[in-house]
């Protein structure tokens, strides 16, 4: 077994317990066993929900100011212990050794920008319309929070949501996903090392999710769900929650549109299509999953993107040179070839820019031609390095395509002119919108989709209050 520094076991009340069961965490880059990590049993969840409400009572009045120094101790651990962690990424997920390292980053990020949203909730002061009373408004944690997230951030999207529910003052269990749990037990680790009293913070691993999670959903010491993850997974834990109306954030599928409108800059265009196609192997909720291109540069940009796509180095993610790695598992890979078969059924020209390795997980960049909107490409979130070029005559006909979807995460708009792209940006029906740039995220700004991507925001000001409660005072002062 590969040489991993991290617990495998549960961390429950500050302590690590292996129970009897276990299961095993791939490399899938050559289908290594990298660890065996435990398999937390109903019991075992519900145990944490007891940890986490035992700790509750002393943190969620332990001053903002002393939380917050618990939250910058893990930014700076995380910051300075930044090439294990990833590491643990890299070898676990298969991810290129740069998205490894800038997750890393970005994940140690949520930290800090807590750190100081914890010392600044602010509460409310105003006279009522008829001077009647005063209306005081408070904000109070929510509670214990179950945080469920997905293998293709394995830091960002655990600290996402750790950092505020922290701040607020709430506790939380951690149930990290199956393929990649190596790095939530790290960061679980960290916390531990940061201060954070017994409790506070638990990880839960397990190959029961459904189960377990019923049953921690089920718990009313529970106060909220924070989900990242698949719409479909999504949509059957807000039936779940909606039997206790427990407040839920959701994070779920993307489906961007990356456009690219008349006047634009092609080789700018180009090197933002790279990010935010490429960022992670294709393997990001907020990845360019069709590309609507103005039919006077379909040519130079499918050329440019090509060119870009064959000279991608490709190879095991903990290796530094690699700039393409692994997909998560044989499973989703396998997903991505189906939809490219279906698509050359199509008549869709999808020859690959490159060979992929022959062992591992891999899947070739390939940018897909003569793509039709409304085809299989365009419907279904590719989750790899897949590029579908849909021509357009105009921006009006890319604006209606890019719409046409269930799905409102991100999408990208590339412009001759920052005007331009802000005009059609507010066209667009997704909750962020990245103009002639290939990337959006950042802890200091509000992420999160409009339509079935999602309920709520994370980050920015907007992601403490999902694990705040507002209580109104009213007062005749
Ligand atoms: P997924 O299959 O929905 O799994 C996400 C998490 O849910 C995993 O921890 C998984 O555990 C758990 N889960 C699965 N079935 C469950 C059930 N019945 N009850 C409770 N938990 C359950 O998604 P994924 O394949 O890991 O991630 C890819 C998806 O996440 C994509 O659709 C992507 O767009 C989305 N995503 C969204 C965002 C965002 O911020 N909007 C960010 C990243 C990813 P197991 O691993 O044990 O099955």
């Amino acid at each position: 077994m590969t040489d991993i520094a991290t617990p495998t076991g549960l961390l429950i009340a500050g302590e690590w317990q292996s129970g009897p069961d276990r299961f095993e965490v791939h490399d899938p880059s050559d289908y290594s066993v990298l660890a065996e990590v435990a398999d937390a049993s109903v019991a075992d969840g519900l145990d944490a929900v007891t940890a986490a409400h035992d700790a509750f009572a002393e943190w969620s009045v332990t001053p903002p100011r002393q939380r917050a120094e618990v939250l910058r101790k893990a930014f700076e651990i995380m910051t300075a212990e930044a090439d294990t962690c990833a590491r643990l990424i890299a070898l676990e997920n298969g991810k290129a050794w740069r998205d490894a390292m800038g997750e890393t980053i970005y994940a140690a990020e949520f930290f800090r920008w807590f750190s100081e949203e914890a010392a600044r909730i602010e509460g409310g002061f105003r006279y009522a319309p008829a001077r009647d009373k005063t209306i005081i408004t408070d904000h109070r944690p929510m509670g214990v929070a179950y945080m469920i997230t997905p293998w293709n951030f394995p830091a960002a999207m655990a600290t996402r949501k750790i950092a505020p529910a922290l701040a607020a003052g709430c506790t939380c269990i951690l149930k990290p996903p199956r393929e990649t749990p190596l790095t939530a037990l790290w960061i679980g680790d960290v916390m531990q090392r940061a201060g954070a009293p017994a409790g506070v913070v638990n990880v839960v691993t397990t190959s029961h999710a459904g189960e377990v999670s019923s049953a921690i959903l089920g718990d009313p010491r529970v106060a909220t769900l924070s989900f990242t993850g698949s719409t479909w997974v999504g949509k059957s834990l807000l039936k779940q929650t909606a039997e206790r109306v427990l407040p839920s954030s959701m994070e779920l599928g993307g489906n961007a549109p990356f456009l690219v409108l008349e006047g634009a800059d092609i080789d700018s265009a180009v090197a933002g299509a790279m990010i935010a196609k490429m960022r992670n192997g294709g393997s990001a909720c907020t990845a360019a999953n069709r590309f609507y291109v103005h039919e006077s540069l379909v040519e130079p940009f499918s050329a440019g993107l090509q060119e870009a796509f064959a000279g991608l180095r490709m190879g095991p993610g903990v290796e530094p040179t690699t700039e393409l790695g692994a997909m998560v598992s044989d499973i989703e890979r396998d997903k991505i070839l189906a939809l490219l078969d279906e698509a050359a059924g199509e008549g869709v020209d999808v020859t690959p820019a490159q060979q992929a390795p022959a062992t591992g997980a891999f899947v070739a960049p390939t940018v897909a031609r003569g793509v039709e909107h409304g085809s299989t490409l365009t419907r279904n979130e590719i989750f790899g390095p897949v590029a579908p070029i849909v021509s357009v005559a105009n921006t009006e006909e890319a604006v209606r395509m890019a719409n046409d979807t269930e799905f409102g995460l991100i999408s990208y708009v590339y412009a001759a002119d920052p005007g331009t792209g802000v005009k059609v940006a507010r066209q667009m029906e997704s909750g962020m919108v990245a103009i002639n740039r290939g990337i959006a995220s950042d802890p200091a700004a509000p992420f999160g989709g409009m339509k079935e991507s999602g309920l709520g925001r994370e980050g920015g000001f907007a992601g403490i209050h999902e694990f705040l409660e507002t209580q109104y005072f009213a007062v005749d002062l």
